[in-house]
């Protein structure tokens, strides 16, 4: 056993549903920008460059139904609805037509942005960090495994503050899809058992305040609701 100096932090995980079992997160990975709307409204082309990636650590989850705290050192923070895909096969250099193998399951999350803070890096060409990988910036509903839902390519995904609708697209719209990204991104890194991809938001992304209600739903896929205090 480790003689380890200091406690250990407990992994961190996501409740899988319709079972009492976890699943225990890894990595984070995110991928910046992957619907055309999207792109337009944060100034970027959307042509189809080559998808880039940023990651979040794996402590700054937390579950559905959990409050988020507004985070400090920002008046800008944004909600980004996002399908997660969660790894359950690692693989290098995998090819999309065998991506499919490598998923677990799917959940809905939200890759809560300080977007002041974001901004301000980009511009000046600095490290995203302090936009993205802050503290419970990385909400998770449960997973629901692909040997249940398969592997949705379509479906409505959509956020709501308070009741009131600010993104609704369709997964189809993904600019790169699962498939693609998990080939592009396993060419970049070693996927392992226990990584999750937060695949993109679509248009519509915007601020909320202390009360807001988040409420964001996949086809598919399931739900997720998150109060900001
Ligand atoms: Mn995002």
């Amino acid at each position: 056993m480790t003689n380890y100096a200091i406690e250990p932090m407990e992994i961190p995980s996501v409740a899988i549903a319709d079972t009492d079992e976890t699943f225990p997160v890894r990595r984070i990975y995110c991928v910046g920008r992957n619907y055309a709307e999207h792109a337009r409204e944060m100034g970027s082309d959307p042509d189809r460059d080559p998808p880039f990636f940023f990651m979040k650590p794996n402590n700054t989850i937390i579950p559905d139904g959990a409050d988020f705290p507004y985070p400090p050192k920002s008046e800008n923070c944004h909600y980004e609805m996002e399908l997660v895909v969660a790894i359950g096969k690692g693989g290098k250099d995998i090819p999309q037509d065998q991506a499919n193998n490598h998923i677990f399951g799917y959940a809905c999350g939200l890759d809560m942005t300080r977007r002041d803070l974001q901004i301000a890096m980009r511009e000046k060409g600095r490290p995203w960090e302090v936009g993205k990988a802050f503290d419970d910036s990385a909400p998770c509903a449960e997973i629901q495994p692909a040997s249940k839902v398969g592997h949705p390519s379509t479906g409505a995904i959509w956020l709501k503050v308070n009741g009131e609708t600010k993104q609704s697209a369709d997964i189809a719209d993904l600019i790169w899809n699962v498939p693609e990204t998990i080939e592009y991104l396993s060419s970049l890194f070693e996927l392992q058992p226990g990584d999750l991809i937060y695949t993109g938001t679509p248009a519509g992304v915007g601020p909320i305040v202390s009360g807001d209600l988040m409420e964001g739903h996949i086809d598919g896929v399931g739900d997720i609701t998150i109060k900001v205090i």
